[in-house]
Protein backbone atom coordinates (compact mmCIF):
# COMPACT_ATOMS: atom_id res chain seq x y z
CA UNK A 1 0.00 0.00 0.00
CA UNK A 2 1.94 2.49 -1.44
CA UNK A 3 0.21 5.52 0.06
CA UNK A 4 1.14 4.76 3.47
CA UNK A 5 4.56 4.32 3.12
CA UNK A 6 6.67 6.30 6.20
CA UNK A 7 10.12 6.75 5.35
CA UNK A 8 12.74 6.04 7.70
CA UNK A 9 15.99 6.45 5.95
CA UNK A 10 18.12 9.08 6.53
CA UNK A 11 17.03 11.58 3.92
CA UNK A 12 14.49 12.05 1.97
CA UNK A 13 12.58 12.25 5.37
CA UNK A 14 8.70 12.85 5.82
CA UNK A 15 7.59 16.03 4.72
CA UNK A 16 4.97 17.60 6.91
CA UNK A 17 1.24 18.58 5.32
CA UNK A 18 1.85 21.82 6.00
CA UNK A 19 4.45 22.19 3.93
CA UNK A 20 3.65 19.70 1.00
CA UNK A 21 0.89 22.27 1.19
CA UNK A 22 3.27 25.27 0.74
CA UNK A 23 4.90 23.55 -2.18
CA UNK A 24 1.95 23.27 -4.51
CA UNK A 25 0.70 26.81 -5.73
CA UNK A 26 1.97 28.49 -8.76
CA UNK A 27 5.40 29.18 -8.96
CA UNK A 28 6.25 33.47 -8.43
CA UNK A 29 8.78 35.82 -10.34
CA UNK A 30 11.70 35.19 -8.19
CA UNK A 31 12.33 39.02 -8.79
CA UNK A 32 8.97 39.96 -7.58
CA UNK A 33 8.69 41.71 -4.27
CA UNK A 34 6.94 38.83 -2.45
CA UNK A 35 9.24 36.65 -3.41
CA UNK A 36 11.95 39.28 -1.90
CA UNK A 37 10.11 38.96 1.31
CA UNK A 38 10.36 35.08 1.41
CA UNK A 39 14.28 35.22 0.59
CA UNK A 40 14.27 38.06 3.71
CA UNK A 41 12.44 35.72 5.85
CA UNK A 42 14.00 32.64 5.45
CA UNK A 43 17.76 34.39 5.72
CA UNK A 44 16.82 35.54 9.33
CA UNK A 45 15.46 32.05 9.75
CA UNK A 46 18.29 29.65 8.49
CA UNK A 47 20.88 32.37 11.08
CA UNK A 48 18.15 31.71 13.96
CA UNK A 49 18.97 27.83 12.80
CA UNK A 50 22.29 28.07 12.44
CA UNK A 51 22.79 30.02 15.54
CA UNK A 52 24.87 32.83 13.56
CA UNK A 53 25.07 35.87 12.78
CA UNK A 54 27.17 35.00 9.72
CA UNK A 55 25.11 34.30 6.30
CA UNK A 56 23.64 31.21 5.69
CA UNK A 57 23.39 30.96 1.92
CA UNK A 58 20.36 28.75 -0.13
CA UNK A 59 21.15 27.00 -3.03
CA UNK A 60 19.51 24.82 -5.24
CA UNK A 61 21.33 21.97 -5.39
CA UNK A 62 21.41 18.52 -3.32
CA UNK A 63 23.72 18.53 -0.34
CA UNK A 64 26.92 17.92 -1.89
CA UNK A 65 26.86 20.96 -4.01
CA UNK A 66 26.93 22.79 -0.21
CA UNK A 67 29.59 20.54 0.15
CA UNK A 68 31.40 21.71 -3.05
CA UNK A 69 30.50 24.94 -2.36
CA UNK A 70 32.25 25.18 0.94
CA UNK A 71 35.39 24.10 -0.49
CA UNK A 72 35.56 26.40 -3.91
CA UNK A 73 35.08 28.99 -1.95
CA UNK A 74 37.26 29.04 1.16
CA UNK A 75 40.42 27.26 -0.49
CA UNK A 76 42.88 27.61 -3.36
CA UNK A 77 44.77 25.01 -5.39
CA UNK A 78 47.60 23.00 -3.56
CA UNK A 79 46.25 23.80 0.21
CA UNK A 80 47.12 21.47 2.80
CA UNK A 81 43.56 20.46 4.63
CA UNK A 82 42.95 17.44 6.89
CA UNK A 83 39.76 15.41 5.99
CA UNK A 84 37.97 13.27 8.94
CA UNK A 85 37.08 9.97 7.10
CA UNK A 86 35.12 7.20 9.55
CA UNK A 87 32.15 6.70 6.83
CA UNK A 88 30.63 7.73 3.63
CA UNK A 89 30.44 11.01 3.85
CA UNK A 90 33.90 11.37 5.29
CA UNK A 91 34.62 9.69 2.23
CA UNK A 92 32.99 11.98 -0.25
CA UNK A 93 34.81 14.81 1.78
CA UNK A 94 38.27 13.79 0.14
CA UNK A 95 36.40 13.32 -3.27
CA UNK A 96 35.22 16.26 -3.52
CA UNK A 97 38.91 18.11 -2.10
CA UNK A 98 41.06 15.86 -4.17
CA UNK A 99 38.36 16.79 -7.68
CA UNK A 100 39.68 20.28 -7.22
CA UNK A 101 43.47 19.87 -6.38
CA UNK A 102 44.05 19.98 -3.02
CA UNK A 103 46.59 18.16 -0.74
CA UNK A 104 45.02 16.10 1.08
CA UNK A 105 45.58 14.76 4.58
CA UNK A 106 43.45 12.09 5.75
CA UNK A 107 42.17 11.24 9.59
CA UNK A 108 40.98 7.76 10.18
CA UNK A 109 38.81 5.82 12.36
CA UNK A 110 37.28 2.94 11.93
CA UNK A 111 33.77 2.78 11.09
CA UNK A 112 30.92 3.06 13.37
CA UNK A 113 33.50 4.76 15.66
CA UNK A 114 34.24 8.31 16.42
CA UNK A 115 37.44 10.87 14.94
CA UNK A 116 39.53 11.30 17.66
CA UNK A 117 39.80 15.08 17.79
CA UNK A 118 43.51 14.77 19.35
CA UNK A 119 44.36 13.84 16.04
CA UNK A 120 42.99 16.65 14.56
CA UNK A 121 45.03 18.78 17.21
CA UNK A 122 48.78 16.77 16.87
CA UNK A 123 48.16 17.51 12.80
CA UNK A 124 47.31 21.66 13.67
CA UNK A 125 50.10 22.20 16.07
CA UNK A 126 53.12 20.51 14.07
CA UNK A 127 51.77 22.00 10.64
CA UNK A 128 51.07 25.57 10.20
CA UNK A 129 50.89 25.53 6.87
CA UNK A 130 47.20 23.58 7.26
CA UNK A 131 44.33 25.60 5.51
CA UNK A 132 40.96 23.91 6.69
CA UNK A 133 39.75 20.83 8.67
CA UNK A 134 36.86 19.42 7.09
CA UNK A 135 34.50 16.83 8.81
CA UNK A 136 31.24 14.96 8.61
CA UNK A 137 29.69 15.88 12.04
CA UNK A 138 26.81 13.41 11.88
CA UNK A 139 27.88 10.37 9.91
CA UNK A 140 25.25 9.25 8.14
CA UNK A 141 26.20 5.86 6.66
CA UNK A 142 27.34 4.22 10.15
CA UNK A 143 24.81 6.59 12.52
CA UNK A 144 27.81 8.11 14.43
CA UNK A 145 28.40 11.54 15.88
CA UNK A 146 31.81 13.37 15.71
CA UNK A 147 32.91 15.78 18.54
CA UNK A 148 32.99 18.65 16.30
CA UNK A 149 32.64 21.07 19.22
CA UNK A 150 36.11 19.88 20.27
CA UNK A 151 37.65 19.61 16.76
CA UNK A 152 36.60 22.94 16.14
CA UNK A 153 38.53 24.33 19.27
CA UNK A 154 42.18 22.98 17.92
CA UNK A 155 41.03 24.61 14.37
CA UNK A 156 40.55 27.85 16.10
CA UNK A 157 43.52 27.85 17.88
CA UNK A 158 45.18 27.34 14.48
CA UNK A 159 46.36 30.59 12.57
CA UNK A 160 45.33 29.87 9.42
CA UNK A 161 42.86 26.58 8.99
CA UNK A 162 39.31 27.36 8.59
CA UNK A 163 37.25 24.52 10.01
CA UNK A 164 34.32 23.01 7.49
CA UNK A 165 31.74 20.97 8.42
CA UNK A 166 29.08 18.30 7.08
CA UNK A 167 25.73 18.90 9.49
CA UNK A 168 23.97 17.76 6.82
CA UNK A 169 22.21 15.06 9.47
CA UNK A 170 22.88 17.09 12.03
CA UNK A 171 21.22 20.73 12.03
CA UNK A 172 18.24 20.95 12.67
CA UNK A 173 18.24 17.57 15.27
CA UNK A 174 21.08 18.39 17.92
CA UNK A 175 22.66 21.75 18.77
CA UNK A 176 25.26 23.23 16.75
CA UNK A 177 25.78 26.60 17.96
CA UNK A 178 27.94 27.24 14.80
CA UNK A 179 29.50 31.36 16.18
CA UNK A 180 29.75 29.40 19.84
CA UNK A 181 31.72 26.78 18.53
CA UNK A 182 33.42 28.96 16.04
CA UNK A 183 32.83 26.32 12.60
CA UNK A 184 33.39 28.93 9.39
CA UNK A 185 31.68 26.53 7.26
CA UNK A 186 28.34 24.39 7.61
CA UNK A 187 26.39 22.79 4.74
CA UNK A 188 23.23 21.24 4.82
CA UNK A 189 20.17 19.90 2.54
CA UNK A 190 16.23 20.58 2.19
CA UNK A 191 15.99 16.66 2.73
CA UNK A 192 16.89 16.02 6.24
CA UNK A 193 16.01 17.87 9.37
CA UNK A 194 14.67 20.17 7.21
CA UNK A 195 11.41 18.41 6.75
CA UNK A 196 11.17 19.02 3.31
CA UNK A 197 11.77 17.23 -0.41
CA UNK A 198 15.06 17.23 -1.79
CA UNK A 199 16.74 20.17 -3.52
CA UNK A 200 17.76 23.02 -1.44
CA UNK A 201 21.06 23.09 0.06
CA UNK A 202 22.13 25.71 2.00
CA UNK A 203 26.03 27.33 3.36
CA UNK A 204 26.49 28.91 6.21
CA UNK A 205 29.52 31.32 6.15
CA UNK A 206 31.61 33.00 9.13
CA UNK A 207 33.73 36.02 8.55
CA UNK A 208 36.22 34.23 8.87
CA UNK A 209 34.92 32.22 6.12
CA UNK A 210 34.64 35.33 3.78
CA UNK A 211 38.18 36.05 4.52
CA UNK A 212 39.37 32.56 3.46
CA UNK A 213 37.24 32.99 0.31
CA UNK A 214 39.06 36.33 -0.69
CA UNK A 215 42.31 34.49 -1.34
CA UNK A 216 40.27 31.07 -3.19
CA UNK A 217 41.51 30.86 -6.82
CA UNK A 218 39.32 27.41 -7.63
CA UNK A 219 37.28 27.55 -10.11
CA UNK A 220 33.66 28.53 -9.62
CA UNK A 221 30.88 29.88 -11.35
CA UNK A 222 27.24 28.44 -10.55
CA UNK A 223 28.22 28.05 -6.83
CA UNK A 224 30.69 31.44 -6.37
CA UNK A 225 29.17 32.22 -2.87
CA UNK A 226 30.61 36.02 -3.14
CA UNK A 227 27.59 36.34 -5.79
CA UNK A 228 25.42 34.57 -3.50
CA UNK A 229 25.82 36.89 -0.61
CA UNK A 230 25.88 40.38 -2.83
CA UNK A 231 22.52 39.63 -4.33
CA UNK A 232 21.33 38.44 -0.81
CA UNK A 233 21.97 41.47 0.33
CA UNK A 234 19.22 42.82 -2.18
CA UNK A 235 16.87 39.80 -1.17
CA UNK A 236 17.60 38.26 -4.39
CA UNK A 237 19.56 35.21 -6.01
CA UNK A 238 21.73 34.92 -8.20
CA UNK A 239 20.09 32.48 -10.72
CA UNK A 240 16.62 31.02 -10.77
CA UNK A 241 15.78 29.62 -7.03
CA UNK A 242 13.48 26.45 -7.26
CA UNK A 243 10.69 29.16 -6.28
CA UNK A 244 8.66 26.48 -4.97
CA UNK A 245 11.09 24.64 -2.67
CA UNK A 246 11.60 28.39 -1.28
CA UNK A 247 7.69 27.85 -0.24
CA UNK A 248 8.55 24.72 1.42
CA UNK A 249 11.36 26.03 3.09
CA UNK A 250 9.77 29.19 4.53
CA UNK A 251 6.86 27.05 6.09
CA UNK A 252 9.31 24.47 7.36
CA UNK A 253 11.24 26.69 8.86
CA UNK A 254 8.08 28.65 10.15
CA UNK A 255 7.28 25.16 11.49
CA UNK A 256 11.18 24.87 13.23
CA UNK A 257 10.97 28.17 15.10
CA UNK A 258 6.97 27.38 16.90
CA UNK A 259 8.89 23.64 17.85
CA UNK A 260 11.66 25.63 19.47
CA UNK A 261 15.41 24.51 19.01
CA UNK A 262 15.63 23.37 22.23
CA UNK A 263 12.48 20.81 21.89
CA UNK A 264 13.53 19.79 18.33
CA UNK A 265 16.78 18.44 20.19
CA UNK A 266 14.81 17.00 23.02
CA UNK A 267 12.81 14.79 20.72
CA UNK A 268 15.49 13.77 18.32
CA UNK A 269 17.28 13.07 21.75
CA UNK A 270 14.39 10.79 23.44
CA UNK A 271 13.72 9.25 19.90
CA UNK A 272 17.61 8.09 19.19
CA UNK A 273 16.96 6.66 23.14
CA UNK A 274 13.65 5.06 22.65
CA UNK A 275 15.49 3.68 19.51
CA UNK A 276 19.11 2.39 21.06
CA UNK A 277 17.48 1.17 24.11
CA UNK A 278 14.51 -1.14 22.22
CA UNK A 279 16.74 -2.30 19.85
CA UNK A 280 19.22 -3.50 22.74
CA UNK A 281 16.36 -4.69 24.86
CA UNK A 282 15.20 -7.67 21.46
CA UNK A 283 18.92 -8.90 21.74
CA UNK A 284 20.17 -6.42 18.21
CA UNK A 285 23.46 -4.81 18.65
CA UNK A 286 23.95 -1.15 17.58
CA UNK A 287 26.82 -0.21 14.97
CA UNK A 288 27.85 2.75 16.55
CA UNK A 289 30.22 3.04 19.50
CA UNK A 290 28.70 3.28 22.85
CA UNK A 291 27.98 7.52 23.36
CA UNK A 292 28.73 7.99 20.40
CA UNK A 293 25.51 7.41 18.41
CA UNK A 294 23.81 10.25 16.19
CA UNK A 295 20.56 11.51 17.19
CA UNK A 296 18.85 11.01 13.75
CA UNK A 297 20.05 7.84 12.57
CA UNK A 298 21.02 4.29 14.41
CA UNK A 299 22.63 1.66 12.57
CA UNK A 300 21.82 -1.72 13.32
CA UNK A 301 24.06 -5.30 13.08
CA UNK A 302 21.21 -7.88 13.67
CA UNK A 303 23.35 -10.52 14.25
CA UNK A 304 21.65 -13.63 13.45
CA UNK A 305 19.42 -12.08 10.00
CA UNK A 306 20.61 -11.10 6.83
CA UNK A 307 20.07 -7.10 7.62
CA UNK A 308 18.73 -6.83 3.50
CA UNK A 309 15.95 -9.26 4.22
CA UNK A 310 14.82 -8.04 7.59
CA UNK A 311 14.76 -4.42 5.94
CA UNK A 312 12.71 -6.20 3.30
CA UNK A 313 10.03 -7.82 5.59
CA UNK A 314 9.99 -4.52 7.45
CA UNK A 315 9.00 -3.16 4.06
CA UNK A 316 6.93 -5.55 2.61
CA UNK A 317 4.37 -5.96 5.50
CA UNK A 318 4.81 -2.63 7.14
CA UNK A 319 5.45 0.20 4.63
CA UNK A 320 8.20 1.51 6.75
CA UNK A 321 10.96 2.23 4.22
CA UNK A 322 14.50 1.42 6.40
CA UNK A 323 18.11 2.32 4.89
CA UNK A 324 20.55 -0.58 4.13
CA UNK A 325 24.35 -0.66 4.67
CA UNK A 326 26.37 0.58 2.44
CA UNK A 327 29.83 -0.79 0.46
CA UNK A 328 31.00 -3.90 3.03
CA UNK A 329 27.92 -2.89 5.62
CA UNK A 330 25.49 -4.31 3.51
CA UNK A 331 23.35 -7.03 4.57
CA UNK A 332 24.88 -6.23 7.89
CA UNK A 333 23.54 -3.42 9.07
CA UNK A 334 20.62 -1.80 8.58
CA UNK A 335 19.47 2.08 9.35
CA UNK A 336 16.50 3.94 10.83
CA UNK A 337 16.20 7.45 9.92
CA UNK A 338 14.54 9.19 13.27
CA UNK A 339 15.58 12.93 11.51
CA UNK A 340 13.31 15.85 10.72
CA UNK A 341 9.68 15.12 11.21
CA UNK A 342 8.77 12.29 13.37
CA UNK A 343 6.57 11.95 16.43
CA UNK A 344 6.63 9.31 19.20
CA UNK A 345 4.30 6.98 17.23
CA UNK A 346 6.54 6.87 14.55
CA UNK A 347 9.02 5.53 16.83
CA UNK A 348 6.39 3.00 18.48
CA UNK A 349 5.36 1.81 15.34
CA UNK A 350 8.89 1.10 13.77
CA UNK A 351 10.22 -0.98 16.73
CA UNK A 352 6.67 -2.54 16.47
CA UNK A 353 7.66 -3.40 13.17
CA UNK A 354 11.02 -4.93 13.67
CA UNK A 355 9.91 -6.73 16.36
CA UNK A 356 7.01 -8.35 14.14
CA UNK A 357 9.12 -9.24 11.70
CA UNK A 358 11.82 -10.44 13.43
CA UNK A 359 8.88 -12.82 15.18
CA UNK A 360 7.66 -13.97 11.56
CA UNK A 361 11.16 -14.80 10.09
CA UNK A 362 11.44 -17.20 13.36
CA UNK A 363 14.53 -15.14 14.36
CA UNK A 364 13.37 -13.35 17.82
CA UNK A 365 14.80 -13.99 20.80
CA UNK A 366 13.32 -12.21 23.25
CA UNK A 367 9.06 -12.46 23.87
CA UNK A 368 7.43 -10.50 21.36
CA UNK A 369 6.42 -7.27 22.66
CA UNK A 370 9.57 -6.55 25.05
CA UNK A 371 10.81 -3.91 22.26
CA UNK A 372 8.04 -1.84 22.27
CA UNK A 373 7.62 -1.97 26.03
CA UNK A 374 11.35 -0.26 26.68
CA UNK A 375 10.48 2.26 23.68
CA UNK A 376 7.38 3.34 25.59
CA UNK A 377 9.33 3.94 28.77
CA UNK A 378 11.91 5.33 27.12
CA UNK A 379 9.70 8.11 25.57
CA UNK A 380 7.86 8.76 28.97
CA UNK A 381 11.62 9.62 30.86
CA UNK A 382 12.07 13.21 30.55
CA UNK A 383 15.74 13.88 28.81
CA UNK A 384 17.30 18.02 28.91
C1 LIG B 1 22.43 13.27 2.80
C2 LIG B 1 23.78 13.68 3.17
C3 LIG B 1 24.54 14.54 2.35
C4 LIG B 1 24.02 15.17 1.09
O1 LIG B 1 23.80 14.31 0.06
P1 LIG B 1 22.98 14.78 -1.21
O2 LIG B 1 22.53 13.50 -1.80
O3 LIG B 1 23.92 15.53 -2.08
O4 LIG B 1 21.86 15.66 -0.74
C5 LIG B 1 25.78 14.92 2.78
N1 LIG B 1 26.28 14.51 3.95
C6 LIG B 1 25.58 13.70 4.78
C7 LIG B 1 26.19 13.33 6.08
C8 LIG B 1 24.31 13.27 4.41
O5 LIG B 1 23.60 12.50 5.25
Amino acid sequence: MQEKLTLMIPGPTPVPERVLNALSKHPIGHRSPEFQEIIQKTSELLKWLHQTEGDVLTITGSGTAAMEAGIINTLSKGDKVICGENGKFGERWIKVATAFGLDVITVKAKWGEPLNPKSFQEILENDKQIRAVIVTHSETSTGVINDLQTISKYVNSHENAIMIADCVTSIGACNVPMDAWGIDVIASGSQKGYMMPPGLSFVAMSEKAWLANKRSDLPKFYLDLELYKKTIIKDSSPFTPSVNLYFALEEALIMMKEEGLKSIFTRHKRHMNAIQESMKSIGLKLFAKDGYGSPSITSIIPSNIDAEILRKSVKNDFDILLAGGQDHLKGKIFRIGHLGFINDRDIITVVGAIEASMDKLGVLNKKLGTGISIAAKSLNRTVN
